[in-house]
């Protein structure tokens, strides 16, 4: 967590307007920090309908209500985290395809909802080419968070299902990766190309890049595929599998299409008390 978290004077009212917290709150507080900035976590596994998306936002929405200021940017050209706040990708001016590749502003593709959203269209799926022949072109986006690192505590990155140029930006960016899996035995073989990804990342772009835990995700608890799928995971990564576990439940499907989170949804479904939770586990292994 960012020093700035505990500093702030105003801290963010879910769905709200800011609130003013009581001065005994933050006159024990350290001293601001000038370069204070945001953590940044990507979250990435190359096979798609992983819940990689649902976990971005949830999380973010999580992280928002315990008042922690939270980017969610949208990698994924399919836009999937930009409709789930309702937002429509084809009514957009500009995208983060103007950010990566004319260098517009990041603050001009955000729109503030239940968190802000760093928007992204289907014209992202043209930005890999387009910054091919870019110096620097794995960088883009970290020189794009640079301006607004200060202004947020967290910004989580959304990637889309591969391990090309959008998501090597996203890693390069990052300080932490969440690796949501669904707990099937052929999705777990995935993680293996995934961490050769991020050792070269490591080796050639980003030397801290870590994976901060892996989330079992879409588990069906009634079914011994799942346990087993579970066991085998811990087997092979150990205490980087978190202990939070996010159930399979239609809530999920739900929810976007009303363009909500989980937690706006039905905040005291289990669905949305596994995200707080994974928050919780989340903050607490930061601040180890
Ligand atoms: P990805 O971003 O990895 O492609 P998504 O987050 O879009 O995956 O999830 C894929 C689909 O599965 C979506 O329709 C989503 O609503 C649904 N989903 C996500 N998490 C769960 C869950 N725990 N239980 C049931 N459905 C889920
Ligand atoms: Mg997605």
């Amino acid at each position: 967590m960012g020093p700035t978290a505990r500093v702030c004077l105003f801290s963010r009212n879910p769905g709200g307007p800011y609130e003013i917290v009581p001065a005994h709150m933050f006159l024990n507080a350290p001293e601001p920090s000038l370069t204070a900035t945001a953590k940044v976590i990507a979250f990435a596994n190359q096979k798609g309908g992983v819940a990689k998306t649902t976990t971005t936002l949830n999380l973010a929405v999580a992280f928002a209500e315990e008042g922690h200021r939270v980017l969610c940017v949208d990698m994924d050209p399919q836009g999937n985290l930009t409709m789930s706040q309702g937002i429509d990708p084809d009514g957009l001016k500009q995208s983060m395809y103007d950010v990566l590749v004319y260098r517009t502003s990041i603050r001009d593709v955000i729109n503030r909802r239940e968190i802000d959203v760093a928007c992204a269209s289907i014209d992202l799926a043209g930005a890999e080419i387009a910054m091919s022949t870019m110096i620097a072109r794995e960088r883009s986006l970290q020189k794009a968070l640079a301006e607004i690192a200060g202004d947020y505590d967290f910004i989580f990155i959304d990637t889309p299902p591969s391990l090309g140029l959008l998501t090597i930006n996203a890693l390069t960016a990052a300080h932490k990766v969440i690796v949501p899996v669904q707990c099937e035995y052929l999705s777990m073989r995935g993680l293996v190309q995934l961490q050769n990804t991020l050792a070269m990342i490591r080796e050639n772009l980003n030397p801290d890049i870590d994976i901060e835990g892996i989330l079992p995700t879409m588990v069906d608890s009634r079914t011994l595929h799942a346990k087993e799928a579970i066991e085998l995971l811990e087997e092979n990564f150990g205490d980087r599998v978190f202990a939070s576990r996010i159930r399979k439940t239609v809530r999920f499907a739900e929810a976007p299409v009303k363009g909500m989170s989980v937690l706006k949804y039905d905040p005291d479904g289990l669905a949305a008390h596994a995200y707080r939770q994974l928050a919780k586990e989340v903050l607490s292994n930061a601040q180890r």
